[in-house]
C-alpha cells in the first residue's frame, strides 16, 4: 500500500494542519447533539480535506471515543478509514456531477443507518454538481432526517451556491506550510526507517506547493534510493521530472502545436511549479540548440521577451501562454469581413488598435464557441461557466456578457478571469475590449 494511504491520519490528534487541528478539536467541546450537520470543506487539493472528511465520519460515528476525539481502533474507526462503511458514502462530484447520486441519496435519505448511528455523506468537488443535482442537494440539507451528516468538499468555494453555504459550517483548508509538511514527513521517514538528512526534506517540502499529498509522493518516491538520502539525490529526481516537462513542451512548440504546449503550461500551473524557473529553463535548452545552428531564434526572442512581461502580468502563466498561441499561429476562424490593412479598414479614434470598433453583438454571438473553446486551455472553469453565459452587448469598445446565477456573475468578474477574458477575446478579434458582467434574468 502506498504511503499517503498507509500514513493518513486516522485521528484528530494525527492532523499536520495546525488549523483544522484546531478546529476539528474545538467540536470536541460540544455534545454530540449539538454537532453541526452539514460541513463545508474549502481549499486546494492534496491539503487533506478527505482525510479530514472521514476523521468527522468517525467523530460520529466511533463507538470508543476518547477526550481526544474518535479512537482510530474501533470497528467504525477502522471500516470509515478502509473506505468500506456502509453508512458512509463518498461521492466525486467530479466524475459524473452527481445527477444520479443525488437522486440516490434523496432516495436512501431516510433510510435509517445500517449500523453506525450516523449516515454521513462526503461529497467531494461539491462545486461540480449540475444545478438540478445542486437542487436536489439543497432540499435534502434543508430539512435532513436527525440521523444525516453531510461534509461537502470542494477546490472551487466560488461556484458553490450561497444557498448551500450558509446551511454548512465552514472550515477552510490552507495549503500546508513548510513546518506542517516537516511534521508530515518526519512521521513516516520514523515509521518507515528512511535514511534521509534533513536538507532532502526540506527541498520536498520546498517543492510541493503545500501539498500534503504531492510531499508524500514525492518522498515514496525518493525512498526506493539505495543509500543515504541526500539532498542532492532529491534534486535529481525532482529536476530529471521537468527535464521531461521541458522537452515536451517545446517540441509541441517546434512543431506549432498548440494544444499539447498549452496542457503542458496548464499542468504546470496546477501543480503550483515556478513559471519563471521553467521559463529560463526553457531558454537554456533553446540556447543549447541555438549553438548547434538550430533555427531558435525567434523562439528564443520571445522567449526572452514574455520573460520581461512576468513582472507586470497578474498570472504568472499567461505570458508563456501568449507564447504558445502567438507563435503557433492565431485560432482559426474565419476573418469574415476584415481584410488585415485594406483601405476600407477604419482608422482608430483613439489612435490605438486598428480594428477598433469592428467586433460586434451578432459577431461575437456567432463565435461564442470558439470564444469558450479558445478560454479553455486558459482556464477550464471559466470556459465551463461561460457555457451558461451570453454575451449581451457589445458597445463602444465594451464587451457585456449576461450571467444567470450570482456565483456565475461573482467568478466571471474577478479581475484575474476578466483579464483572461479580455485577453483571449483581443486574440480571437484582434481587439482590445473591456468587459463587463451583468446578472440576467433566466
Ligand atoms: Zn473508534
Amino acid at each position: 500500500m502506498s504511503f499517503y494511504r498507509t500514513y493518513r491520519p486516522q485521528v484528530i490528534g494525527e492532523i499536520d494542519n495546525v488549523a483544522v487541528h484546531a478546529q476539528l478539536l474545538s467540536l470536541l467541546t460540544k455534545d454530540k447533539k449539538h454537532l453541526p450537520h452539514a460541513f463545508l470543506f474549502t481549499g486546494p487539493r492534496g491539503a487533506g480535506k478527505t482525510t479530514a472528511a472521514r476523521i468527522i465520519a468517525k467523530l460520529f460515528n466511533c463507538l470508543k471515543p476518547t477526550k481526544y476525539g474518535p479512537c482510530g481502533k474501533c470497528e467504525q474507526c477502522v471500516s470509515i478509514a478502509d473506505g468500506r462503511n456502509l453508512d458512509v458514502l463518498e461521492i466525486d462530484a467530479a466524475s459524473n456531477r452527481g445527477i444520479d447520486e443525488m437522486r440516490l441519496l434523496r432516495d436512501s435519505i431516510n433510510l435509517a443507518p445500517s449500523g453506525a448511528a450516523f449516515k454521513i455523506y462526503i461529497i467531494d468537488e461539491v462545486h461540480m454538481l449540475t444545478t438540478e443535482a445542486f437542487n436536489a442537494l439543497l432540499k435534502t440539507i434543508e430539512e435532513p432526517p436527525a440521523h444525516a451528516v453531510f461534509v461537502l468538499a470542494t477546490t472551487d468555494p466560488q461556484k458553490v451556491p450561497a444557498t448551500i453555504t450558509s446551511r454548512c459550517t465552514g472550515i477552510s483548508f490552507h495549503r500546508a506550510t513548510g513546518e506542517e509538511l516537516m511534521n508530515a514527513l518526519k512521521r513516516i521517514v520514523k515509521e518507515e526507517h528512511i535514511e534521509i538528512d534533513e536538507g532532502a526534506l526540506t527541498l520536498i517540502a520546498g517543492s510541493v506547493d503545500g501539498s500534503f499529498r504531492d510531499a508524500v509522493k514525492t518522498l515514496e518516491q525518493v525512498s526506493f534510493h539505495t543509500g543515504k538520502i541526500t539532498k542532492e539525490v532529491v534534486a535529481t529526481l525532482i529536476s530529471a521530472s521537468d527535464e521531461d516537462i521541458i522537452a515536451r513542451f517545446l517540441d509541441a512548440l517546434k512543431a506549432r502545436n498548440a494544444m499539447p504546449a498549452l496542457t503542458e503550461v496548464a499542468t504546470l500551473t496546477s501543480q503550483g511549479k515556478d513559471i519563471k524557473f521553467f521559463m529560463q529553463s526553457c531558454l537554456g535548452a533553446l540556447q543549447k540548440e541555438l549553438v548547434t545552428g538550430a533555427d531558435v531564434k525567434d523562439l528564443i526572442r520571445r522567449f526572452v521577451e514574455a520573460y520581461g512581461m512576468m513582472k507586470i502580468s497578474p498570472l504568472p502563466e499567461l505570458p508563456l501562454e501568449l507564447i504558445v498561441v502567438e507563435y503557433c499561429g492565431p485560432v482559426p476562424i474565419k476573418p469574415e469581413g476584415r481584410v488585415e490593412g485594406s483601405p476600407s479598414t477604419p482608422a482608430s479614434p483613439a489612435g490605438g488598435s486598428p480594428n477598433l470598433g469592428l467586433l460586434t453583438l451578432e459577431k461575437l454571438t456567432e463565435h461564442w464557441l470558439d470564444f469558450i473553446s479558445a478560454l479553455k486551455p486558459y482556464n477550464n472553469s471559466v470556459a465551463g461557466v461561460l457555457r451558461s453565459a451570453r454575451p449581451k452587448a457589445v458597445d463602444h469598445g465594451i464587451v457585456t456578457i449576461e450571467a444567470f446565477y450570482q456565483f456565475h456573475k461573482d467568478k466571471l468578474s474577478e479581475s484575474r478571469t476578466k483579464d483572461i477574458l479580455v485577453d483571449v477575446l483581443k486574440k480571437l478579434f484582434g481587439e482590445k475590449v473591456k468587459v463587463e458582467i451583468i446578472l440576467g434574468k433566466k
